[in-house]
């Protein structure tokens, strides 16, 4: 087959193109480098099955593919809120583009969508009917209604143009080739510790989030994207829970660092909590994470030794 991957010079996206050529698929990669750099997959250059695009999700893209992952989007706060104008627009323009584009090819198309459809959330944990809690006017809002709409769009593409989509609601995802600098909690945290900087806890550290390694989430997509009579969106997501003070108390002792924890204003309209309610994705997939946070945060801790030269 030949796949699409949009953002895929990005963390996840560089770990599913990997995934994808080791399928033995043909692999499209394109991507703005925004936020993902060609050294993720710099070691796929030299294979004939991958092709690298540098091209901009707002602009219309033509391409012979059988399938289509659109992965193109900031998912760091930081990242995301530096443009907020600029993300929407990757949201929204991004998903019409290629939702255009799997009509007129007859594309299969998967949507990487959010846990932040589900916003600063009520209910606990979060299934797929919850229909969230997200300010439409706040500093998250691009990000998170952003992604609602074009949820709407993969719906409508999918009622009135019977293009076949898929969505996956991912939740927290950490691992290698996130950027040290990215801004997301799990690199920040390590890379402070490594370098015995101050742990930034934002808040009380008492709101929770779900951690996810890459490689469970990688393995979630391509059970739903490879299924047929289901268009989600299923929930992936790790459903073990940790506050950012755990979080932190784990990360200084695998790192055996001596680094202070310090406390700093909590952003606006941070989520207190977040949980996933996998059993969508447990009946249907088949599919449950398997790798516990501690070993995957031991993985991702060698990697940004290794990215920090220590
Ligand atoms: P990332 O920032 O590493 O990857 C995003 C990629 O999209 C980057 O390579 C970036 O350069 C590219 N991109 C951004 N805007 C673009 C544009 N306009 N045109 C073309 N390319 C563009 O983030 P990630 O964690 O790999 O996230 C990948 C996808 O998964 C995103 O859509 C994100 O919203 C979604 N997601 C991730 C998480 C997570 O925890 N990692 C959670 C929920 C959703
Ligand atoms: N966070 C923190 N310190 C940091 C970065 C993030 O305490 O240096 C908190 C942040 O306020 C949020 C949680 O960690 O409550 C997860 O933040 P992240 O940006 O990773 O993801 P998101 O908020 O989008 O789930």
């Amino acid at each position: 087959m030949r796949v699409l991957v949009t953002g895929g010079a990005g963390f996840l996206g560089s770990h599913l193109c990997d995934r994808l050529l080791e399928e033995r698929d043909e692999v499209i990669c394109l991507d703005n480098l925004f936020t993902g750099r060609k050294k993720n997959i710099a070691h796929l250059f030299d294979n004939p099955y991958f092709e690298f695009v540098r091209h901009d999700v707002i602009d219309p893209f033509k391409a012979e593919v059988d399938q289509i992952y659109n992965l193109a989007c900031p998912a760091s706060p930081p990242h995301y809120q530096c443009n907020p104008i600029k993300t929407t627009k990757t949201s929204v323009m991004g998903a019409i583009n290629c939702l255009g584009l799997a009509k007129r090819v007859k594309a299969r198309i998967f949507q990487a969508s959010t846990s932040e459809v589900y916003g600063d959330p009520l209910e606990h944990p979060q299934k797929e009917e919850y229909r969230g809690h997200v300010n439409p006017i706040g500093l998250r809002a691009c990000y998170d209604e952003g992604k609602r709409c074009a949820e709407t769009l993969f719906f409508d593409y999918h009622r009135q143009n019977g293009v076949e989509i898929r969505i996956v609601r991912i939740f927290n995802t950490y691992g290698p080739r996130m950027l040290a600098d990215d801004g997301r909690v799990v690199s920040n945290f390590i890379v402070q510790a490594l370098r015995g900087d101050d742990i930034t806890i934002y808040g009380n550290g008492e709101q929770t989030r779900s951690f996810c390694y890459y490689t469970d989430l990688i393995d979630g997509f391509l059970r739903l994207m490879n299924q047929d009579g289901i268009t989600g969106p299923v929930n992936i997501g790790n459903p073990g829970e940790f506050s950012m003070s755990e979080l932190a108390e784990i990360i200084l002792r695998l790192t055996r660092s001596k680094s202070k924890i310090t406390y700093q204003p909590l952003p606006a309209d941070d989520p207190i909590q977040r949980k996933p309610d996998i059993s969508l994705a447990k009946e249907k997939l088949e599919w449950e994470p398997k790798v516990p946070l501690e070993e995957g945060l031991k993985e991702t801790i060698a990697y940004f030794k290794s990215e920090l030269g220590l």
